[in-house]
């Protein structure tokens, strides 16, 4: 993404109108909606507009006009402005590095706030001393050819998942979100945890919504919340990260791992029902790389020997199940704010959705060590909860977080139309015709992985493995769990690679993928 930030002089003279006729008309459409470049934010620096609401005073005074005009006429100006543009923070303490450096205030807020952003950045401006300090400047007349140059520097760096281009185009809702946690300082459970967990229960279409402390403490207290501990036997599938099955078995209990659906690689439902014993507490399926385990087949068959279901929904948030969202679609939902999930904050951090009444109060207990009034503490629980900081961001987030969605259904299509194009032997990700999935990884099969990974590295386009062995090999589970045959598990493990995917990522970059892949398949 380009970033424009426009400085005090070229306002001034967009508002004078003192700039030659054919340049006016080139900055005026930058900031009018309709005529606005496509990739191309325009900025401007808050510290800037004191010293731009100053001179436009003295420019617009005149003997004959009464001040109360001229600051009402000021006044307007700039709230078209603000409108208009975006507004990034350079802060006290980068000014003040800074002023012995710059030649003005002015100067270093505008280099300080270009250093914050990503991506190709340049100061908009006539004046000279500003480009002495190491930030592309560019005057009226050059920006339209950097507007239609390709991004330089920038997008040679492939991302796997790119969370720099996504702060910038959430910058000033998440200045706004932190400086409010700063500003009232309820750090613990603050009123930001109270709002995120209405709008997420709100999104997802269930009663309620607890946010916790990270999507393996969320595992680990729905099943604390379900009763679940030592000698319990827990089905859950043997394709997952290490936390699914991890929780379980550190309450005591027995992973019984199932083995998985050869085109979804999420558990297969008609393996689950072999594997239940008296001793069967709960079915934990996992909703892997962002689509849903087919939990209407699930939940029938946990109704029939009334057993709980937990989603493992730490991929799937904004997924949708006919129709239904992830994480609403068993007893108990639970979800990851790890940074590259779907829906990430800048730390650790979860969330549980449930529409019962009593499980929703246990795991509120359970997040505050299991306490249901002050010091006193019927049941054992954990420090299980969600930041008040991390919680601003995930809601400066979630005003985006519909557009990403579809920004991650048509990344997700574009790879997998030109794969079926161009290299039909890759088994691109398939999609359940009842799912949508919001692709926390875009993960193919290819016979000889290891080295197309190699290669790709080599080409500097990031790859991963997810997972190289399923959670019945892991050593740890040996002697704790119980692995059921899960041959499809075993082999898709030495073949799945997941390519980069994000909402930002660009067609140049997923063409860049394909083609690279296509000499090696
Ligand atoms: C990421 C993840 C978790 C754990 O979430 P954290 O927030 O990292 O603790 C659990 N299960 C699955 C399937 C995951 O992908």
């Amino acid at each position: 993404m380009k970033h424009l930030i426009l400085a005090v002089d070229i306002i001034l003279d967009l508002w004078t109108r003192r700039l030659p006729a054919d340049q006016l008309t080139l900055v005026d459409q930058l900031l009018f909606a309709n005529t606005k470049p496509q990739d191309c934010k325009c900025w401007i620096v808050t510290g800037n507009l004191s010293l731009l609401e100053y001179e436009a005073i003295q420019e617009f005074k005149t003997q004959d006009r009464p001040q109360q005009t001229v600051l009402l006429e000021v006044k307007t100006l700039l709230k078209q402005l603000i409108a208009a543009t975006d507004q990034i923070t350079s802060y006290g303490f980068e000014q003040a590095d800074f002023i012995g450096v710059a030649i003005d205030i002015e100067t270093a807020q505008l280099v300080k706030a270009a250093t914050n952003l990503h991506g190709d950045i340049a100061i908009l401006t006539n004046r000279q001393s500003v480009a002495v300090l190491g930030v592309n400047t560019l005057t009226p007349l050059q920006v339209f050819d950097w507007l239609k140059n390709p991004e330089s520097q920038t997008k040679s760096t492939l991302n796997f998942i790119d969370l720099a281009t996504q702060q910038d185009i959430i910058r000033t809702p998440l200045e706004r979100c932190i400086t409010s946690v700063l500003k009232h300082g309820q750090y613990i459970l603050g009123p930001e945890i109270i709002q995120l967990e209405s709008k997420l229960a709100e999104y997802v279409g269930t009663k309620y919504c607890i946010t916790a402390s990270s999507g393996t403490d969320t595992l680990l207290m729905a099943m604390l919340a379900l009763g679940i501990g030592p000698g319990d036997e827990v089905i859950t599938s043997t394709f997952t990260f290490i936390a699914t099955g991890e929780m379980i078995a550190l309450l005591g209990a027995i992973p019984v791992f199932i083995d998985i659906d050869p085109q979804t690689y999420n558990i297969d439902p008609a393996k689950i029902e072999l594997a239940i014993t008296p001793k069967t507490k709960a079915i934990v399926p996992v909703s892997l790389y962002g689509q849903c385990a087919d939990m209407d087949a699930i939940n029938t068959i946990a109704d029939k020997y009334s057993l709980p279901v937990i989603e493992d929904a730490a991929q799937s948030f904004g997924a949708t199940y006919k129709g239904r969202k992830s994480c609403s679609l068993s007893t108990i939902g639970s979800t990851s704010f790890f940074p590259s999930k779907p829906l990430g904050a800048y730390g650790d951090g979860g969330a549980l959705f449930t529409n019962d009444d009593n499980s929703a109060k246990l795991l509120r207990e359970i997040r505050v060590h299991g306490q249901n009034r002050r010091y006193h503490h019927p049941r054992l629980g954990i420090n299980g909860r969600f930041d008040t900081l991390q919680a601003a961001v995930v809601l400066a987030k979630l005003d985006y977080f519909a557009d990403e969605v579809q920004q991650r259904h048509a990344k997700g299509s574009k790879y997998t139309s030109m794969f079926n194009v161009t290299c039909p032997d890759v088994i691109t990700p398939y999609i359940a015709p009842y799912n949508t999935s919001v692709y926390a990884q875009y993960t193919i099969q290819l016979m000889n992985r290891d080295s197309v990974a190699n290669k790709l590295n080599a080409l500097g386009i990031p790859t991963a493995i997810h997972y190289p062995i399923p959670l019945n090999q892991q050593p740890v589970f040996s002697s704790v769990g119980i692995a059921t045959d899960t041959p499809i598990a075993n082999a898709v493990a030495g073949k799945v690679l997941s390519l980069p995917m994000h909402p930002y990522l660009v067609e140049k970059d997923i063409i860049k993928i394909v083609n690279a892949l296509r000499q090696y398949c």
